[in-house]
């Protein structure tokens, strides 16, 4: 055995991605050439550069290692302890969901809207520094990529699971700004005894009956606390919008993610409070509409 040679980062790569696409994974190769990245050091393009470098029996073992989880159906991100959203490193763990790239579009409206509250457009709120609730941190990437990108803001931020919080907290301290982010363990708005100017929340809006349906990247390893609200998804955000108006400055912002073929009932919820004024939605990059956007009157 001895005088065989070593294998390559490639036939490492090659080798991995046939067993993970066998097993069903669909982003095998790109799966395949993180895990080999975290365990030699090196970044994904370092992998690619390296192709012919052979790896030596400790570097084997660690992709091995990292491998086997892997083909459990763990998510890399969990694995890898990171996830990138919205140009931000977020540490990850079980605790918290793994931020998804459908949760920017949210990010990305709260910013603008925060941009015309300091350029004075929005002339029915107070003007001076918004405050701003995050109602279900989790990892902190709502929370933290808002208060990153809008240096003037102030944000409260509440979750049910403490452990959650504990994650949002380094994230917020790794960024930068701990000193404008506010953390509440508790139900909705139960920690939050001020005024807002706005209210943003990525819920859990899975509905139970859709369990069987969910990879098992997913339904294994995520929090489903994060993931389910009762029968339709949509506990959680009812909740939310009855509750919402007694926390919203008159002319404060209201954003909350929702599921595939929620936003009629979502919209009736909204209308039925009689408490807001230009409801509407805004479509992910699947057309899907992915943030319901409510203004109270
Ligand atoms: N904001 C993070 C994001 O966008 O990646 C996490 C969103 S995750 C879908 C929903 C979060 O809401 C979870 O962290 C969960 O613990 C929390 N949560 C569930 N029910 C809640 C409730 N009634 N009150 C407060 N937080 C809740
Ligand atoms: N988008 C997530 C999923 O489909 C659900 C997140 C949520 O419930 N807010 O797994």
């Amino acid at each position: 055995m001895s005088d065989q040679k070593p294998p390559t980062v490639r036939e490492a790569l090659q080798a991995g991605a046939r067993k993970l696409t066998e097993t069903g994974i669909d982003t095998a190769a790109l799966d395949m050439s993180l895990l080999i990245a975290e365990a030699i050091g090196l970044d994904r393009m370092g992998v690619y550069l390296n192709f012919d470098r052979p790896l030596n029996q400790t570097e084997r073992q660690k992709i091995r290692a990292l491998f086997d989880r892997r083909m459990r159906r763990e998510p890399i991100a969990y694995i890898l302890g990171r996830r990138e959203f919205h140009g931000l490193t977020f540490e990850v763990n079980p605790s918290v969901l793994i931020p998804r790239p459908e949760t920017e579009h949210l990010v990305e409206t709260a910013i603008d809207w925060l941009k015309e509250f300091r350029s004075g457009v929005q002339t029915s709120v107070c003007s001076g520094t918004p405050v701003i609730a995050d109602i279900g941190v989790g990892s902190g990437a709502i929370a933290v990529s808002i208060a990153h990108a809008v240096p003037t803001c102030r944000i409260i931020a509440t979750d049910v699971s403490p452990d959650s919080i504990e994650v949002a907290r380094r994230n917020a301290e790794k960024h930068g700004v701990a000193d404008r982010i506010e953390f509440g363990a508790g139900e909705l708005f139960e920690p939050i005894h001020e005024p807002l100017d706005a209210i943003l929340s990525n819920p859990p809006y899975v509905p139970e009956t859709d369990r069987a349906t969910l990879a098992p990247d997913v339904i294994d390893y995520e929090p489903h606390a994060a993931l389910f609200s009762g029968p339709d998804g949509l506990d959680c955000i009812r909740e939310l919008i009855a509750q919402a108006p007694r926390h919203l400055k008159p002319g404060g912002l209201l954003l909350i993610e929702i599921g595939a073929g929620q936003s009629l009932a979502v919209e009736t919820l909204l209308a039925q409070t009689g408490s807001f004024q230009s409801i509407g939605f805004i479509p992910d990059y699947a057309g899907i509409d992915r943030v319901a956007k409510a203004i109270k009157r």
